[in-house]
């Protein structure tokens, strides 16, 4: 059974063909400036060259028309007809706190997401765009949405509550939601199989650090926290956003500078972080090359993203009372064995001793723990395309 994954961007979207008898990757690529002059589609599949057409993509439904074409094309190709598509997994940012597993796309559902575009102004509103021109493009082939949100939605109360008066809660649905759901769901599963440890019992630990950051906590699928709230702002020091902060700092600057919330806002998502300490780049690669070089304010940047993320964990050992593993991934918890060993060496105290040679190492997931250490450490390549193919295929082949 084959299932298109798509995740659409405002001006852009990705797709990655999956045979789910073998969870093979047929065919991936990308349409980029969709809406935009000079979009163009770049398409990979198994075993073929690279395949790139430029050509205008008015809208997503153009994007999806092409990607079919593409798809079946005789020479670029992977498939004979459309029919072979069984059903197309979206990933859906914001499900508020209407869903928490993958949902078959219904009219309702579509109410929910559109629901939630204040929420999540910059990807609903697009995540809809995909599965509205996969409707048209493909009528009749059952489309999901898989929810960066799902996963947050098992936390309790006390965890996902803000102290702020609870009408807020009750009539605006503020509250944590927690995002990169589909990556921390997936790589606490990769990682507990992988170490060989009880999913129903082992208390894992996910670090997702890529350019947005966020740490959870979870036990047999059941999330105890997150890091990241209402939106994805709050938590640890990301690329450019500032994670979580005192509220009071966003006042001040207006008052200051004589700006409005939306400016300050702006700022803090876009121009803060790493970036933002640092004033040489939101690219883990970029600050750490000017760390080695003595640059202080890289140098407390990347110190900094390491100590929140460490006391993430130690505050997550604690509401678990205790933790088996932690996995790290995304860009730089896959591949930076430089920051890995940093935040571990905050966590001495847990008696976890990293190996050098398995931490230099790239690629595959690996335990990155020495035997004696007392807390299995790895590092494990997320997947959310196949985690949305897989759930994708739950949901229909149970229908
Ligand atoms: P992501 O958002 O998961 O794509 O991660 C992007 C971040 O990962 C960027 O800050 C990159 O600098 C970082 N990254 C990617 N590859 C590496 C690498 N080999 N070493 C260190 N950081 C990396």
């Amino acid at each position: 059974m084959k299932i298109l994954v798509l995740n659409c961007g405002s001006s852009s979207l990705k797709y990655q063909l999956i045979d789910m008898d073998n969870e093979e990757v047929l065919a991936k690529g990308l349409c980029e400036r969709i809406g935009i002059d000079g979009s163009k589609l770049t398409h990979k599949a198994e075993g073929k060259d690279p395949y790139v057409v430029e050509t205008p993509l008015p809208d997503h439904e153009a994007a999806i028309k092409l990607v079919m074409n593409t798809l079946v094309d005789p020479e670029h190709g992977v498939i004979e007809s459309v029919d072979e598509i069984a059903a197309v997994g979206h990933r859906v940012v914001h499900g508020g706190q209407a869903y928490s597993s993958a949902t078959l796309v219904t009219p309702t559902v579509k109410k929910v997401i559109r629901d939630c575009f204040e929420l999540s102004p910059l990807h609903n509103p697009a995540n809809l765009m995909g599965i509205e021109a996969c409707e048209a493009a493909m009528p009749g082939v059952p489309n999901v949405a898989v929810f960066d949100t799902a996963f947050g939605q098992s936390m309790d109360e006390k965890a996902f509550i803000y102290a702020i008066p609870y009408d807020y809660y009750e009539k605006y649905g503020i509250r944590r939601y927690g995002f990169h759901g589909i990556s921390h769901s997936y790589v606490s599963k990769e990682a507990v199989r992988f170490a060989g440890l009880d999913y129903k019992t082992a208390k894992v630990i996910v670090c997702h650090l890529g350019n947005g950051a966020s740490v959870s906590a979870s036990i047999n699928g059941k999330c105890i926290d997150t890091s990241m709230g209402l939106t994805p702002l709050q938590g640890s020091i990301m690329g450019t956003r500032s994670g979580s902060i005192d509220p009071t700092i966003i006042q001040y600057i207006c008052h200051k500078e004589g700006r409005n919330v939306d400016y300050v806002m702006d700022i803090l998502n876009k121009q803060s972080g790493i970036l933002g300490i640092s004033g040489v780049s939101s690219d883990f690669r970029d600050v750490q090359a000017a760390q080695h070089e003595g640059n202080h304010r890289a140098d407390v940047a990347i110190q900094s993203f390491v100590y929140r993320i460490a006391k993430y964990i130690g505050s997550y050992i604690t509401a678990m009372n205790g933790v088996d593993i932690i996995a790290f991934t995304a860009g730089v918890g896959e591949n930076d064995g430089e920051i890995r060993k940093a935040v571990c060496d905050y966590l001495g105290y847990l008696g976890i001793t990293i190996d050098d040679e398995a931490n230099a190492m790239r690629g595959k997931e690996r335990i990155i723990s020495t035997p004696d250490s007392k807390v299995i450490v790895a590092a494990v390549p997320t997947n959310e395309e196949l985690a949305i193919a897989r759930q994708t295929l739950a949901l229909v082949t149970s229908r």
